[in-house]
């Protein structure tokens, strides 16, 4: 009927609100180092999920497990290292001026007369957010139900031209469970670091709910 129709679309814009600020997981072959973003199991015009993997399309190569989990790692560090980072960006868009957070500055913009307030460029929600659109690329019911956020839109100069019917998305699912398990394993151990140490659980449950 009409509502079940509805559904899973409901479902993807909510998604992809969520996830609207966060970035691709990038990943490079270890074979021929073409890259291409990942985005589940969905049409890529560099790369295919298959029975056994991870395939990269140019080559051919189906990546090993741990050639998978080390860029997912690695990925999800370089987002906690921003992070870290500390930069704070000033929020009126006609100054722009970008800095390292020093206490003495307080929010004020230390720009020539700006009124601009400096805010966090990167925030702890924009990572938390960040760990679970990974975490979301590996989960089987997401990508079963096609939940995933998109990773192109119609007219991307990349839009994959091929398409993946509704039943090899969910053999696929299947079949890579234990590879997907093992990448969520990794994506879970930040997130509860996350959700322990570095996040305000008050901000977590806030903008969960
Ligand atoms: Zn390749
Ligand atoms: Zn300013």
């Amino acid at each position: 009927n009409n509502i079940d129709a509805l559904q899973p679309l409901e479902t993807t814009i909510s998604d992809m609100e969520r996830f609207k600020d966060a970035t691709t997981l990038d990943l490079h072959c270890p074979n021929c180092s073409s890259e291409f973003p990942f985005g589940g199991i969905v049409p890529s015009n560099h790369y295919l999920m298959c029975y056994n993997g991870l395939q990269c399309k140019n080559c051919e190569k189906i990546f090993s497990t741990i050639q998978l989990t080390s860029q997912l790692e690695s990925s999800i560090r370089s987002h906690i290292s921003l992070y870290y980072a500390g930069w704070l960006i000033c929020d009126d868009i006609t100054c722009g001026n970008v800095t390292r957070q020093i206490s003495v500055f307080g929010k004020r913009c230390l720009n020539d007369g700006c009124t601009g307030v400096m805010r966090y460029r990167y925030t702890d929600k924009q990572l938390y957010n960040q760990l679970l659109y990974f975490d979301s690329l590996f989960d089987r019911e997401k990508n079963k139900n096609q939940e995933i956020k998109p990773l192109y839109h119609e007219g991307d100069p990349d839009f994959p031209t091929e398409k993946l019917n509704d039943s090899s998305i969910r053999a696929l699912s299947e079949q890579n469970r234990e590879l997907f398990e093992v990448n969520r394993g990794v994506v879970q151990k930040y997130l509860s670091d996350c959700g322990r140490r570095y996040v305000d659980m008050g901000s977590i449950f806030e903008f969960m709910a």
